[in-house]
């Protein structure tokens, strides 16, 4: 087997080991990296951004501990609405979790890939809980929605990239392997205060199933716009997805990893969440912790 080694630059390595997104986006140590993304600009026609903690930044907290969130707000929203008793949150958390799981196993293969689809998810999730879809679908999907809308930022950075590159005539384009469909992220996006205007399309896994992970979604790009990969310029935070996929697929790229020190609050969190659920009684979720 091929062992890879990954040697990152100086500016990847500033990010990594910046103690939080602004420290280094509003430092003058941003300019190399600005002038990078300038030259590689100028070599192509599309400018492809990922979204979650590319264009859009989460916070400190854990996937797990969101979920937790969601499922607050769903028990709250359940009980204004008047429609009784609902499992406690230990019990909708976990079936957050395992419906995750389940829409993405039973997913049809397309081309060796699977997603999950934030629909089957919540339908899993009802079902698994024994509520009936009516009203119980629209109000998780509704108080999940809100959650994850007010844990998002928009980066400023990335904005000035995107007003740089449609500046330069570039077709802007986002791509994102998510469990939301295009036109919930364009929700997201314009929510955190980002024109959609200035984004000719978003791709989004949970609609075109192939992803970045496996470089099947570069290849989609590429034939829809009829344009050479080397034409593509993508940016994102994930080394395997964003990076190292699209320049097997023959793309430019630039990766642009998250902060350690945020990684290591993110695992924190997700400890936190798993030993409040566990207690003496390790409880087996398949969720992954968040990798440093
Ligand atoms: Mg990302």
């Amino acid at each position: 087997m091929a062992t890879e080694t990954i040697i990152y630059g100086r500016e990847e390595r500033e990010i990594y080991e910046a103690p939080d997104f602004d420290s280094y986006y509003r430092s003058d140590r941003v300019q190399p990296l600005v002038d990078r993304f300038e030259t590689l600009l100028a070599r192509t026609d599309i400018c492809s951004f990922d979204v979650f903690d590319t264009v859009l930044l989460r916070d400190e907290r854990s996937e797990l501990e969101r979920f937790a969130d969601v499922a607050a707000e769903f028990i709250r929203r359940a009980a204004a609405a008047g429609e009784g008793s609902v499992p406690e949150l230990r019990t909708c958390l976990s079936a957050r979790v395992l419906a995750a799981s389940t829409a993405y196993q039973m997913s049809p293969e397309v081309q060796g890939c699977r997603e999950g689809r934030f629909e089957e998810i919540v339908r899993n999730l009802v079902a698994s809980l024994s509520l009936p879809e009516e009203p119980y679908l629209a109000l998780w999907r509704e108080a999940e929605f809100e959650i994850e809308a007010s844990q998002l930022r928009g980066s400023a950075f990335i904005e000035n990239l995107i007003d740089l590159a449609v500046a330069r005539d570039k077709t802007v384009i986002f791509v994102s392997d998510m469990y939301l469909s295009a036109s919930d992220i364009a929700r997201l996006v314009e929510g955190c205060g980002i024109s959609l205007e200035k984004i000719a399309r978003i791709f989004s896994s949970a609609d075109t199933v192939v992803n970045k992970r496996s470089g099947l979604v570069y290849d989609l790009v590429c034939g829809e716009y009829g344009t050479e990969p080397g034409r593509i310029l993508h940016l994102g935070d994930s080394l395997e997805g964003d990076f190292i996929a699209a320049k097997r697929r023959g793309l430019e790229a630039i990766h642009l990893p998250i902060p350690k020190a945020i990684l290591r609050k993110r695992l924190d969190s997700h400890r936190r969440m798993m030993d409040r659920l566990g207690g003496d009684a390790a409880l087996p979720l398949p969720i992954a912790p968040p990798a440093l």
